[in-house]
């Protein structure tokens, strides 16, 4: 088992032109040893992914989209299609983010879609997992979490996916669970992935933690076993903060 950890920056809808500064500023602080240690992207909006190439890519940083369209191209007004991402110079693509699922109606069936197209583009699709308060608080977390992976993983997907464990409730809120409830949840995210594609590979699938993910808490974080790298929002709109959690490894 040898997973290199990721740390991946979620914009969200955020970012214009002069935020690109801040990606020059991680480029130039992702320094060799760091370089050995821990691979990072940043996933900005579409609109800064070209703009963001240069600056990002000669400084070994990754760019990922945060949402593709199943079809490669066609009649779908605003989307935006894995092979465009793929073109503008992205290498990953979020998917099936809890914002995405709320707010556009994404079920895990689409979500898995997504990822199949994502796949077929070349892009390595980082799939989002994660239950609500309200489940959490039901004891329903194991079981929506594994329904979820069940469901919006491809089967026959390769080692090139990425799942990153998002509660809901800890996203953009300060809180985050218990590190025993996060090694519970990785561990059992492990298996669940395992019986989804079988022949030991949920052994080369990093399994992100997101959620309320800090300078001041992703040391604790990025060492629970299964762990294998943070999907960071907030934080990662700084080369400040985003740097100190890629340091934390
Ligand atoms: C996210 O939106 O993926 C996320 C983890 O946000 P934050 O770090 O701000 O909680």
């Amino acid at each position: 088992m040898d997973r290199c950890p990721l740390v991946a920056g979620n914009w969200k809808m955020n970012g214009l032109i002069a935020s690109l500064a801040e990606i020059a500023a991680m480029g130039t602080a992702y320094d060799l040893a760091l370089k050995k240690k821990v691979e990072l992207i940043i996933c900005p909006p579409a609109t800064l992914i070209g703009l963001a190439l240069d600056v990002a890519m000669l400084n070994g940083i990754g760019l990922g989209g945060q949402d593709c369209h199943a079809a490669e191209s066609g009649a779908h007004t605003g989307d935006i299609s894995a092979e465009m991402l793929k073109d503008a110079g992205a290498t990953y693509v979020i998917l099936g983010h809890s914002e995405r699922r709320a707010d556009h109606g994404e079920t895990d069936n689409i979500v898995r879609v997504k990822a199949t197209a994502a796949l077929r583009a070349g892009l390595k699709p980082i799939i989002c997992v994660g239950e609500t308060r309200h489940e959490r608080e039901a004891g329903e977390a194991l079981s929506v979490v594994g329904r979820q992976i069940e469901a919006s993983l491809p089967g026959d997907a390769p080692g090139t996916i990425v799942v990153a464990y998002e509660p809901v409730w800890a996203i953009g809120t300060g809180l985050t669970p218990t590190l025993e409830d996060v090694a519970q949840m990785h561990a059992f995210a492990r298996e669940r992935i395992e019986a989804r594609l079988g022949g030991g590979k949920s052994e080369d699938v990093r399994i992100l933690y997101g959620g309320s993910v800090k300078p001041a808490n992703a040391r604790e974080l990025m060492h629970v076993p299964n762990v294998d790298g943070a999907l960071v929002g907030g934080a990662s709109l700084t080369a400040r903060d985003f740097m100190a959690i890629a340091e934390a490894y």
